[in-house]
């Protein structure tokens, strides 16, 4: 950690360039170069000359394969510890601050193999944040204070992964692989593997981070990506002065030798259970790493027949069955010398009971490969679509693009195909197909079904998992079935008559004539081509991307549609039967880049279709007519149904946060338009629901307040600066600090007709307890407004311009914006243009007036509603959440400690603090608050007595919260089921909650407030149709100008 950053005045080695001819899509007036600097890290430049976002990513070809043995998760917590903090900027969220002042963010990911960094900020200041960004690889701190808080960011991390399907069998995959391949481990980390096991082995943590990055971070296996508006040599200079100082440890890359699947793992059969009820049947091949087959990428041709989904298909003749609704199949790599070749199939009841039979139907399907030679025309075809998709390939948002690009770098491609190599296909190779085939055989695979219920015959699952405390069988596959499989395998067999390879695709375009003209200044507003009382057509040409894509929108208003709940299931029914018949016709154009949907919602039957013109109102056409035409069948309306049921009775088992967009007062349809429910000024409800899920441990707050109404420019300008100056240091304190939990959001949150600032969060904490939390920091908040300089008001306008003004990047997305001003009927075209100027008029007493009024906690004006979603932990009679450990317990009350003391500018010693409490072996008031009044005591110079008693009286009433939401007592106050006792309950924690925090807040003087004190009780909403009922309604959205304006009947087109 010790090399120092090159003074910018020291001659720097050039970098060697390797090249700048880059193959690329036809329409990319990009300019890029790959260099290489001395200490041989290899980067990519790009100069966007329209971007109004820079940005730039590293990939650190080291991941979770590396994790030592003792510390699971090691290589994921390290990659969160880099964010905080290092030599040059040593201020923990520096960066973040200084991205999200600018209009960024950041993120990262650890992967398998990699370690991928990215951010993207504002055009003009990527110089700034590229130099933070290079000192993670040059001299992180690994701050020691940091370090348990972030540990415990990771445990929620994983915490909110524990009831994903998609976690728990990917980990039951692993889990179940041979233990000698890194395959087999264990990636999150947990507070058990990261602190208490190797606490216990006496491990230090830090230090084990700072040898991984000692030994694993080398320039010569990282590879960057640096995005901006600057010229190339621009670009080219500043990389060279910052990232220079990145030590080349000239390392090997990593190889991990051996298969994941040995002959112990192979040839069975898993029998897994999910949390949702859903069933599905994976076959897994071991297959050979394609790294090195760019050219031919022989997966491809496997996926696209075994993954088909048109006339002669495994799906096709599924779904035929009744058996399955959905299959997927593809290659994924496992490593450098490994990977799997998946056939995901999704089940119906009725396949449950048929697994055999959908097993060998693959496998017929197979033999039908395996009997003729790869055919060159299926190749050609795919070819063809691959080389259509990458010439017309419009830009990606530029940290998804550096943070991909710098992951590809990774992989063997010819520098000069870095853009196009995973698109293209280049050769037709019949033996690397034929060799592909050679791996689907029924003496390679491991199956893996997913039911709550075991198929009959099969035996109960019988194990658990771990990591995920999935539960599950696993057997050998019965030598009886394989027989059956090989017999079947034989290349003379007789094949299903179903079966067979797909038609030629019609759909596969041919003309891409684009009608261009100069334009100086792209069209913001569509024209109204025709406007009578039954159709109005909107049209806007492309005067931006130029391609021969097309957006289509076709709106069939209708207020039955939502009018009643049978009503909107059959509309849903509706749609899902038209896509289902419709389904394997679209097949060939949806792989073709046309695609479609159909959905219902609250204003009626939405058809969007979108892709290449030429083929276009062909399938247009056809979804339409199957629209008016479609014959309903008996067998697939029995099957859809059983999916929509199982749907809806999964939707109380997915993630706390997602469950609340559905809790929210359901929208008010009426013929003449959507209108809102009016949250009236001074008023604070509290909306308890308590999740159905009983292993679902994590509690849930959004918290809103109504802010104004859709034509008041002025307060949503306000809100949105609002949102804009509060969105860092509220994940600052309410994530980094506080560590509520995981997932902590703010942001707008639209209604019909009105709009709220909402905070977000997720945590096992209690939600009274999150409440006060969000309270409190918005109470802090006027201090820090208070004290913002012009300057730094200026900066967050400046900022939320970037972010609103921020262009387009391809076809859809524009289209989208444009669909969304007309479908909300306010038809405001140009709103993004009038924030602009409305926010350019602002001064920053102006945002203190708005907050004054609408958010802080001691308006009586401000309009509150509060959804607390609660964890149903006592659904057994019993608490399904113990307290938090006594670790946990001891820190957070350090922490506490140490804020209170630091508030009342006394300097505390965290070691001594750290001992005095190591002392206790069960956190109580009493012997907290002794132990804290021991402490301060000790000190040396000694305190006076009155300062002693008031840090001692301020800090009691807050442990008092702590140590009760820390033990988990309060979330069992709350009954299981929705109960008359919920609005005491949870009114009594709110009360409770907020009195000790309110006496704390006072007494140092940070709201002087009274009122704050005297907080309103908020009013519990029990049966929220009557309280709807009892509510003031918004008017519907009207048109901001009148629509005639806007026509333009006679155009040519
Ligand atoms: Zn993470």
């Amino acid at each position: 950690m010790t090399d120092v950053v090159v003074p910018a005045e020291v001659q720097v080695p050039p970098a060697k360039v390797i090249t700048e001819n880059l193959e690329r899509p036809e329409l990319d007036n990009r300019q890029y170069r790959v260099i290489k600097l001395e200490n041989e890290l290899e980067v990519l430049l790009v100069h966007d000359p329209d971007t109004d976002k820079a940005s730039a990513a590293m990939d650190v070809y080291v991941g979770n394969y590396a994790d030592s043995p003792d510390l699971p998760g090691q290589a994921h917590a390290l990659e969160h510890m880099l964010f905080l903090g290092t030599e040059k900027y040593p201020v923990e969220n520096d960066y973040s601050q200084y991205l999200s002042e600018h209009g960024g963010y950041s993120n990262a990911y650890t992967s398998s193999m990699d370690t991928n960094y990215y951010f993207e900020v504002s055009k003009d200041h990527l110089e700034g944040a590229l130099d933070r960004f290079a000192q993670f690889f040059i001299a992180p701190l690994f701050r020691e204070e940091c370090l348990d808080r972030e540990l415990r960011a990771v445990d929620s991390e994983n915490k909110k992964n524990l009831q994903s399907d998609t976690w728990r069998i990917y980990q039951l995959a692993k889990t179940l692989s041979s233990h000698e391949h890194p395959f087999h481990k264990f990636s999150t980390g947990n507070l058990t593997t990261l602190k208490e096991n190797p606490g216990k082995k006496g491990i230090n943590v830090r230090e084990e981070f700072m040898k991984f990055h000692e030994r694993h971070y080398s320039a010569n296996i990282m590879k960057l990506v640096v995005f901006g508006r600057e010229p190339l040599d621009t670009l080219q200079s500043w990389v060279e002065k910052m990232f220079i100082g990145i030590k080349n440890k000239s390392i090997d890359r990593l190889v991990y030798p051996g298969q994941p699947l040995t002959d112990k793992e192979l040839l069975t059969q898993v029998i897994a259970k999910p949390v949702m009820d859903t069933r599905s049947l994976e076959l897994c091949f071991p297959y050979m790493p394609e790294d090195e087959l760019y050219r031919c990428q022989p997966s491809r041709y496997l996926a696209h027949l075994i993954g088909h989904e048109g006339p002669g298909s495994i799906l096709a003749y599924l779904k035929e069955k009744g058996w399955a609704n959905a299959l997927s199949a593809g290659g994924s790599p496992i490593t450098t010398k490994a990977a799997f070749f998946e056939i995901d199939i999704k089940l119906t009841t009725d396949g449950l009971k048929h697994w055999k039979e959908v097993v060998k139907v693959v496998f017929q399907y197979i033999t039908i490969l395996r009997s003729q030679p790869p055919q060159e025309w299926i190749l050609k075809e795919l070819q063809q679509v691959a080389a259509i998709d990458f010439r017309f390939k419009q830009k990606d948002a530029a940290s998804s693009f550096t943070s991909h690009m710098s992951s590809i770098m990774q992989r063997p491609y010819p520098r000069e195909w870095l853009l196009s190599g995973t698109h293209l296909i280049r050769e037709f190779n019949p033996e690397q197909i034929t060799q592909a085939i050679n791996h689907l055989t029924p003496k390679n695979f491991r199956l893996t079904i997913v039911s709550q219920v075991p198929p009959e015959g099969l035996g109960e699952m019988d194990q658990t998992e771990q990591w995920y405390g999935t539960e599950y069988r696993v057997d050998k596959i019965s030598e009886e079935f394989l027989g059956e499989l090989s017999s079947l395998f034989d290349k003379h067999a007789p094949v299903l008559s179903e079966l067979h390879l797909p038609h030629p695709n019609e759909f596969i375009p041919s003309n891409f004539e684009v009608e261009k003209k100069e334009v100086k200044q792209p069209t913001k507003i569509p024209t109204l081509i025709k406007n009578t009382k039954f159709i109005r057509v909107w049209f806007k040409k492309d005067d931006t991307f130029w391609v021969p894509k097309a957006v289509v929108y076709v709106l069939i208003k209708n207020p039955l549609i939502y009018a009643t709940p049978a009503n909107s299931i059959k509309s849903r029914m509706y749609c899902l039967l038209v896509r289902d018949a419709l389904n394997e016709y679209a097949y060939d154009a949806e792989i073709s880049g046309l695609e479609y949907d159909l959905y219902s919602y609250g204003r009626g039957l939405l058809v969007e279709v979108a892709g290449y013109n030429h083929k276009l109102p062909i399938l247009l056409e056809k979804v339409l007519s199957k629209m008016r035409d479609i014959e309903i069948r008996e067998d697939r309306f029995n099957v859809l149904q059983e999916r929509i049921m199982r749907g809806l009775k999964n939707w109380d088992f997915i993630q706390p946060y997602s469950q609340i967009f559905e809790s929210r007062p359901p929208p008010f349809t009426e013929f003449i338009g959507k209108r809102s429910v009016i949250i009236p000024e001074g008023s604070h409800y509290i909306y308890p629901r308590v999740l159905k899920d009983p292993k679902n441990i994590n509690n849930c707050i959004e918290y809103l307040l109504f802010v104004g109404r859709g034509w008041e420019k002025r307060s949503r300008a306000l809100l949105n600066l609002f949102i804009q100056v509060t969105e860092e240091p509220a994940f600052d304190t309410l994530r980094t600090k506080e560590q509520l939990g995981y997932i902590v959001w703010t942001g707008r949150r639209s209604f019909a007709n009105t709009y709220a600032y909402r905070v977000l969060v997720q945590s096992e904490r209690t939600v009274a307890y999150l409440d006060s939390r969000i309270e409190s920091f918005l109470e802090n908040f006027k201090t820090v407004l208070d004290n913002m300089s012009d300057t730094d008001f200026q900066t967050h306008v400046k900022g939320l311009i970037t972010k609103l003004t921020e262009k387009p990047k391809y076809l859809q997305q524009e289209t989208g914006m444009i669909w969304g001003y007309i479908e909300n009927e306010f038809y405001d075209f140009m709103r993004i243009e009038e924030q602009v100027a409305m926010l350019e008029s602002l001064a920053k007493q102006d945002l203190i007036d708005f907050y004054n009024h609408y958010i802080n906690p001691a308006s009586t004006k401000r309009a509150k509603l509060a959804i607390h979603m609660v964890a149903n932990t006592d659904n057994a009679g019993k608490s399904q959440v113990g307290p938090l450990p006594l670790a946990e317990q001891r820190s957070l009350s350090i922490q506490v400690i140490d804020k209170v003391l630091n508030q009342l500018s006394i300097k505390s010693d965290l070691d001594v603090l750290n001992s005095k409490f190591a002392q206790l072996d069960e956190l109580t008031v009493d012997n907290t608050s002794g132990t804290l009044r021991s402490y301060l005591e000790g000190l040396e110079p000694a305190l006076d007595k009155q300062k002693l008693n008031e840090a001692i009286t301020t800090a009691e009433p807050f442990l008092k919260d702590l140590l009760k939401s820390a033990k988990g007592d309060a979330r069992t106050e709350v009954p299981a089921s929705n109960g008359d006792a919920t609005k005491s309950t949870v009114e009594s924690i709110v009360q409770k909650g907020q009195a000790g925090i309110d006496v704390l807040l006072n007494t140092l003087g940070v709201q002087g407030n009274t009122a704050t004190t005297k907080r309103r009780e908020g009013v519990v909403i029990e049966d929220v149709t009557s309280w709807k009922a009892g509510m003031e309604l918004s008017s519907a959205p009207s048109p901001v100008k009148p629509l005639v304006l806007y026509e333009e009947l006679n155009v040519k087109l």
